[in-house]
């Protein structure tokens, strides 16, 4: 029997997978305890984890700081995170020696857990709420300016605060080095190895267990109209402007619509609703997924795994840029379109056509019997007593990083070459547009050459 300590953010999305595992882990018999906060509280007594309420240790926030977390502000999430662990050091110290955890169970995101981890050797094991992202699955998310903009420009700050982590013990080569998932770590990954995109990329350290959900219900489709349930999760969910889009888009049309708003928004302010349409801060969305014919859905990991799971079919609007990620996975598996226009009438149209259109619902049936056979919370609360594991399979993404250099340092040095030949047999006056041109095609170029290399690697693999 081991002694399991769980880490997680303040947030449903990334606490809501931890549960069935911890649920699972107690019933054969571990002792896990769930550092958590406040608002979880009842979730995570009911898994029968000792639950220790962390909110002591949550920072008072400037507005400022508020709106950062409140869009996902990459570097505000990162710098908050750095301060909870350093408002944690003492009282976690004081934790690891009386407690004397076998197993860390952390979120990716959670710095406290994995940093507390490493300090104390302890084994750790990381729970992925999302897709696993490395180099090769992080090509799906294509960051917006914005997302970009923040990245840069929050450096020095992030680099600032990173730097008082030293005297406490705690060392970090990067913020990178937090976040990204990479082929040594252990891994709990909450989806399935078909859904996970290049997922023949990820060493024996990671577990794909298949979504965390607590309902074991079957989908059941059959009622004389269907029906379409809309929301946007549960951190920025505060869109009053796309509540009302849709309700105009659906009062009159053949469908029963079910709206999850969040508590942000005042539901008086949408105005009388139309008979076929209601409207609540939060709903059991496993059990309106399990009857749903569709799904509007922001595109968080939990809500299309659910989703799938439910075998409902999804009009996909994704908000940042691992929700697109999640988003352009669904849509290749072909369980759901994109809402590349948020008007009325592109609303009422993109709704019509997944629910007219039966292989949407074909796909997220071939999903949701994909996910079923996963082997679920048993199979992560086996991973986790087992840690650490080791892998004897090929690191493809050692493999490739090394082809990667390779690539660089040839194309580097045949660039430098023809600039050369070209000044010296011509003229020095325009080698600069070779040099920019080098630049910039030399990113398209080694994603080719990489993606190449991966199919070579997984042919020899499989021989
Ligand atoms: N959720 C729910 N009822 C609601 C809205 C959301 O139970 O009315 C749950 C949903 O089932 C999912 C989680 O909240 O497990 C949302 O997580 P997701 O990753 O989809 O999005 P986030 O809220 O993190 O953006």
């Amino acid at each position: 029997m081991k002694k399991v300590a769980f880490f997680c953010i303040p947030a449903h999305g990334h606490t809501n997978p931890m549960l069935p595992v911890a649920a699972e882990l107690v019933k054969r018999g571990n002792t896990v305890r769930f550092y958590s906060f406040n608002e979880f509280e009842e979730k995570i007594h009911a898994t029968g984890a000792e639950f220790i309420s962390c909110d002591a240790y949550l920072p008072e926030l400037s507005e400022q700081e508020k709106a950062g977390l409140k869009t996902v502000s990459t570097t505000e999430m990162t710098v908050q995170d750095i301060r909870i662990t350093l408002s944690m050091d003492g009282f976690l110290d004081e934790e690891f020696k009386t407690f004397r955890p076998d197993v860390v169970y952390t979120d990716s995101v959670c710095f406290w857990g994995k940093l507390n981890a490493w300090k104390h050797h302890v084994p750790m094991v990381v729970s992925t709420s999302t897709f696993a992202f490395n180099q090769l699955s992080s090509q799906y998310m294509k960051n917006t300016p914005g997302e970009l903009a923040d990245m840069i420009l929050g450096l020095p700050r992030v680099s600032k605060e990173l730097k008082k982590l030293e005297p406490y013990g705690y060392h970090v080569k990067g913020a990178l080095s937090l976040i990204q998932s990479d082929n040594q770590t252990d891994s709990i990954v909450y989806t399935s190895r078909r859904f996970q995109p290049f997922a023949d990329s990820f060493s024996d350290h990671y577990a794909f267990i298949g979504p965390s959900v607590f309902s074991k219900a079957v989908p059941n489709k059959t009622k004389e109209r269907p029906l379409l349930y809309i929301s946007m999760g549960t951190v920025i969910n505060d869109r009053p402007d796309f509540y009302a889009k849709c309700i105009e888009a659906l009062q009159d049309q053949h469908v029963d619509v079910v709206i999850s708003c969040g508590n942000a928004i005042d539901r008086e302010a949408l105005g009388a609703l139309p008979t076929n349409i209601q409207v609540y801060p939060y709903v059991n969305q496993l059990d309106i997924l399990s009857r749903a014919d569709a799904f509007i859905t922001h595109c968080g990991m939990n809500s299309v795994s659910e989703s799938l799971y439910m075998a409902t079919p999804m009009v996909l609007y994704p908000q940042t840029s691992e929700q697109k990620a999640v988003a352009r996975r669904v849509a290749e598996i072909g369980a759901g379109t994109v809402l590349n226009d948020d008007s009325v009438d592109g609303i009422r149209a993109a709704v019509q056509e997944v629910l007219s259109n039966s292989a949407y619902g074909k796909a997220a049936e071939a999903c949701s019997m994909d996910f079923r056979s996963c082997t679920g919370a048993a199979g992560a609360a086996e991973f986790i007593e087992n840690a650490p594991h080791s892998s004897n399979g090929i690191d493809v993404i050692g493999e490739l990083n090394k082809s990667t250099v390779r690539f660089h340092f040839i194309y580097w040095a045949i660039i430098i070459a023809a600039i050369n030949l070209i000044g010296f047999l011509f003229s020095w006056k325009y080698v600069w547009i070779i040099g920019i041109a080098a630049g910039i095609l030399s990113n398209p170029i080694g994603r080719a050459i990489q993606k190449r290399k991966y199919i070579s690697i997984l042919h020899r693999i499989q021989q």
